[in-house]
């Protein structure tokens, strides 16, 4: 059985000179691949007792509502600005170039409720980061967050300090 990592496409110099992009539609597009990769990400929730899954536009969605559905869990989705219908909670954070506004539902998430979050890929861990700030600011509580593949050279972990952090994949 072949492994995540080979799964993964690796895209020199995308979307820029010197990044190496690595892109998640080569395992999804594989059915082995998709199967190993929810799996995969399933298991670092093993014993864990929690609530919800918050996963982020748009591909904490592709990640989260699977193993949500496994799990009988809720998932809440986090969108870019504009997009949601009812009241909802926002933050501005900065990106490599710019700042994006991030929006959740005020009543997606309920005081005290136990959160994990999942996305694709850390890479600054800015957008984590700002997700964190709004579960917490609706009263729920971060008891992991879980990621495909982590780029360790750009020091996300390093904004989740204090947090139980997990990827399935680790590129220096
Ligand atoms: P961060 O906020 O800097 O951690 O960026 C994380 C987001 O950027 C993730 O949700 C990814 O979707 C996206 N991203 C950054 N680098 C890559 C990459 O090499 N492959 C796929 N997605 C990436």
């Amino acid at each position: 059985m072949k492994k995540i990592e080979e799964y993964v496409r690796s895209i020199p110099d995308f979307p820029e000179e010197g990044i190496i992009f690595r892109d998640v539609t080569s395992i999804l597009q594989d059915a082995d691949g998709l199967h190993l990769a929810i799996d995969e990400l399933q298991k670092t929730l093993e014993g864990l007792d929690f609530d919800v899954v918050v996963g982020p536009e748009s591909r904490g969605f592709i990640f989260g509502v699977p193993i949500a559905y496994n799990l009988h869990k809720a998932f809440v989705p986090v969108r870019k600005k504009g997009k949601l219908p009812c009241e909802t909670v926002e933050l501005e954070y900065d990106l490599e170039y710019g700042s994006a506004v991030i929006e959740m539902h005020k009543d997606a998430v309920r005081p005290g409720q136990r959160v994990v979050i999942i996305d694709d890929l850390i890479a600054t861990g800015g957008t984590i980061e700002a997700i964190i700030k709004l579960v917490e600011q609706l009263g729920g509580e971060v008891v992991k967050i879980s990621f495909l593949m982590e780029l360790a050279g750009l020091n996300g972990r390093e904004k989740l300090k204090g947090y139980n952090v997990e990827s399935v994949i680790c590129y220096e």
